[in-house]
């Protein structure tokens, strides 16, 4: 039976020992402080907040609700999410098994490499295409059928019937969307934030599962169909991740499936560098643009970067795109004529030319300013409602309700710009003479048209229709409308992307500006509506997400006009900057709202003068190069750690030095306020009071993975194994069993470490170590003394906290709880 011992700070106090350091005031004074050390009984709720597991209590979790208060406070950083290792661990075994593969190892490592790309790209094309045609084929008949009862229609009243269908149709395909994301969560949204912190190092539950992908697929083909604001090519960036997280590791963990395939892809890093191969293949089969691929998984995803990952890219985006053409062409019976962009078609943009780059140019900077601050204002109002909707809408029979009255209220919307459209001729007539009217009259017919279709077809009406074929009102109220029902769609229990409806909205407002231009300019023939439409597509798009350089690619591919790109990255620009000035992206604003200990690419803004020593963790849990199994297991258990340093043991018959005090506030009397803020250690040291306590000479670290592994694999006195079969989903250490007898046994840790685990100076600031967590995606970094002894630990989570957030004339560094 395993016998588990409640956790002892005692075990901690005579671990924090070591080599005096020379010259420091290690004297029999300090014996005394190590009296109040070994006594320090930490409170429950201290322990759980550090990973430790009080006596009697489970761990706690923090409130799933977080409220408007602690938004304003700077939100909060939830445990749940763990960092995923992507530093690779050379410890000996490592290095003795690499030893093993020989050249031939090396070239079959980078065919499979390439064979796992392509794999990826045409695997991410079928399901692209398998969507499209989903969602064209249904909506041809949905919309078909709507149509023909209107048509039909002679009176008021029977209005009602078509509208009835269309409101049956949405709200039966709304519960099936909901339902995909009530069966696997993960799947909300567009997936796009979650496959960005999983490229960036944090660990989302379930994010890039087989099941996520069924799921994905089938809620977002119906959320379109429930007639919802919302694109399938977010959800298909995120299936891209899943099809190359799942095809890269020849396993599948919930098939049961394992195949002696890709075994050496069976890594965090190998995996994410597949992940991130996937996204861009992704991209391109959403928006038939392979260099926009590229450029996303680059800008949004990849963390790390080298030559060759660029290549796979490349190769897998191409894939990707010449699958989807080929694909697509052959089911439209015209193989080999190229004819299809991808599943956003812009359509062509023929001839089309910047006719006065002067006027032309400062008319899109002033449209693209104007969507930018609408971006920020989205962005704004979406993480509000986004807030109430986790205060009120708790249960599931509630956000089910929300779900349908969204797609009911969008058959409302379309009804009320289709009475408008059609001016007061219609009221008294019947539908019948509306319609055959709305016929003669290819403005009412145009703007009906264009809501009884999907919103890609939608939009490129909105950006191919003739000038003059939107009147000014209609097209006006279809910006609002879209705008207000994206909000509030946007983060709704379904599978669902902000791209296509963004660039709805971006066109309806950009051709609502040229009609208002078209009525007091006459004269200026540089104004295009259809132009007019695609920049504010962009802009509007950049001002929510903020992706400058790679929706310039994608909507340059997508559109196919090279002529369009300068000013395409202009308006990007303008609209960007502007938003950025009052709040970060719409995915960025989420990942904060959920609590993701996602570290952003800068450090926050002055935060040079907070010192490592205020960030990290003490006391330290620490292994020693030699433990019984029965101490690995009782350490395991008592704490939810996934990583700690190993250090020396004391020496027999060494005092244990150290636990000087707990830390102190340094600056109390005689130091000043200046030198307490440049690093307390270096202030406490000053001021006389001797250095942080320490818990041993540092010699590598151990994650708790690789330690559970050791425990399942019984690597007891000198045995030796290479351990990596359970790769994903390590065992916990309860799933092990320890005899009484084993629990005694030995075991030698050293070989398993990894020795060349990144450490950081005490001295060090907190932009110092988060450059360092950043550039290496680091889960650890012990903090350690002159003298090489560890006194912290520092997690991601640890320097997520620190964060700069609210518009630009107030940022400034704050610390979440
Ligand atoms: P991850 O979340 O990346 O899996 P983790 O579980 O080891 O890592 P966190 O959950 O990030 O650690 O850490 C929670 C808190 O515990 C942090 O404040 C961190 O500094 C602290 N901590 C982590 N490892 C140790 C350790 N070995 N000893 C003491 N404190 C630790």
């Amino acid at each position: 039976m395993n016998r588990s011992r409640r956790y002892e700070p005692l075990d901690d106090a005579s671990q924090v020992v070591a080599d005096e350091p020379p010259g420091a005031a290690a004297s029999a004074a300090l014996v005394q402080d190590v009296a109040v050390s070994v006594n320090y009984e930490p409170e429950d709720e201290e322990l759980a907040g550090k990973g430790c597991r009080p006596r009697s209590s489970s761990v706690r979790r923090p409130d799933p609700i977080i409220h408007e208060k602690q938004l304003k406070a700077g939100h909060y950083i939830n445990a749940e999410y763990e960092s995923l290792d992507y530093e690779v661990v050379h410890s000996d075994m490592n290095i003795r098994h690499q030893l093993i593969v020989s050249s031939y190892g090396t070239v079959s490592t980078w065919f499979s490499r390439t064979l796992a790309c392509a794999i990826i790209g045409v695997l991410t094309s079928f399901c692209a295409v398998a969507l499209s045609l989903a969602i064209d084929h249904t909506a041809e008949g949905k919309f078909g059928v709507i149509r023909s009862y209107m048509l039909d229609c002679t009176g008021w009243r029977c209005l009602a019937v078509p509208f009835s269908i269309w409101l049956a149709f949405n709200l039966a395909f709304a519960v099936i969307a909901f339902l995909m994301v009530y069966i696997e969560p993960v799947s909300i949204g567009s997936g796009i934030p979650q496959v960005k912190c999983y490229l960036n190092g944090v660990k989302i539950p379930r994010c890039v599962r087989l099941r996520t992908l069924v799921a994905k697929l089938i809620g977002v083909y119906a959320s379109v169909m429930a007639g919802l604001p919302v694109g399938k090519e977010g959800p298909m960036i995120h299936s891209g991740a899943v099809i190359a997280a799942g095809f890269s590791q020849g396993k599948s963990s919930s098939l049961k499936f394992t195949s002696p395939f890709f075994k050496n892809f069976r890594e965090d890093h190998e995996k994410r560098d597949f992940v991130a191969c996937g996204t861009a293949a992704g991209v391109c089969a959403a928006f038939g643009s392979p260099g926009g691929g590229v450029m996303f998984a680059i800008e949004e995803g990849a963390s790390s970067l080298h030559q060759d990952l660029l290549w796979r890219f490349l190769f897998t985006s191409f894939l990707a795109f010449m699958v989807l053409k080929e694909a697509l062409t052959y089911i439209y019976g015209q193989p080999g004529h190229l004819l299809f962009t991808g599943l956003l078609d812009f359509g062509s943009f023929g001839q089309a030319r910047i006719s006065s780059l002067g006027y032309e140019g400062l008319a899109y900077g002033l449209l693209a300013a104007f969507l930018g601050l609408l971006g920020a204002l989205f962005v704004a109002l979406n993480v509000r409602i986004s807030l109430m909707r986790r205060r009120y809408l708790t249960s599931w029979p509630l956000r089910c309700s929300e779900v349908l009255l969204v797609s009911a209220a969008m058959v409302l919307m379309a009804l009320h710009i289709i009475m408008v459209s059609g001016d007061a001729n219609m009221y008294g007539s019947s539908i019948n003479t509306y319609i055959r009217r709305c016929k003669m009259t290819p403005d009412v017919l145009a703007m009906t048209d264009m809501l009884l279709q999907t919103p890609e077809a939608g939009l490129r009406s909105l950006l191919h229709a003739e000038s003059g074929t939107f009147p000014l009102v209609p097209v006006g109220m279809l910006a609002v409308y879209y705008y207000v029902m994206t909000l509030w769609t946007y983060a709704l229990p379904v599978p669902s992307g902000v791209f296509i409806p963004s660039l709805v909205t971006g066109a309806a407002f950009g051709r609502f500006f040229a009609v208002l231009l078209i009525a007091y300019l006459p004269e200026q023939d540089w104004v295009d509506p259809g132009k007019f439409a695609l920049f504010g597509a962009a802009a509007m798009l950049g001002g929510v997400v903020r992706m400058a350089i790679s929706l310039t690619f994608i909507i340059v591919e997508a559109a196919g006009v090279i002529s369009f790109g300068p000013l395409l990255m202009f308006v990007f620009i303008i609209s960007k900057y502007v938003a950025d000035c009052f709040n970060e992206s719409l995915y960025d604003a989420h990942i904060e709202l959920d609590g993701i200990p996602l570290l952003s690419w800068r450090p926050p803004p002055q935060s040079e003068h907070v010192s490592i020593t205020k960030v990290m963790s003490a006391p330290v849990r620490v292994v020693h190069p030699q433990m019984t199994a029965g101490d690995v297991y009782d350490l395991l258990d008592s704490c939810t750690h996934n990583g700690f340093p190993v250090v020396d043991p004391p020496k027999p018959g060494q005092k244990p030095s150290v636990a000087v005090r707990p830390p102190v506030e340094p600056c109390q009397s005689d130091c000043s306020d200046d030198e307490a803020r440049v690093s307390p250690a270096r202030a406490a040291e000053t001021a006389g009071r001797g250095p942080l306590p320490h818990y041993g000479r540092y010699r590598g670290l151990l994650l708790r993975s690789q330690l559970v592994e050791l425990l399942k694999y019984k690597v007891y006195d000198g045995k030796t194994v290479l351990y990596n079969d359970d790769y994903p989903r390590y065992p916990s250490h309860k799933e092990v069993h320890l005899s009484e007898g084993e629990r005694d046994m030995r075991m030698s840790l050293l070989p398993y470490m990894n020795p060349g685990c990144m450490v950081i100076m005490e001295s060090a600031n907190l932009p110092r170590v988060y450059a360092v967590f950043r550039a290496l995606l680091l889960r650890h970094v012990p903090v350690v003394n002159h003298y090489n002894q560890v006194i912290g630990i520092v997690t991601r989570k640890d320097l997520a906290r620190y964060r700069a957030g609210g518009p630009i004339w107030r940022r400034s560094v704050h610390r979440v709880p």
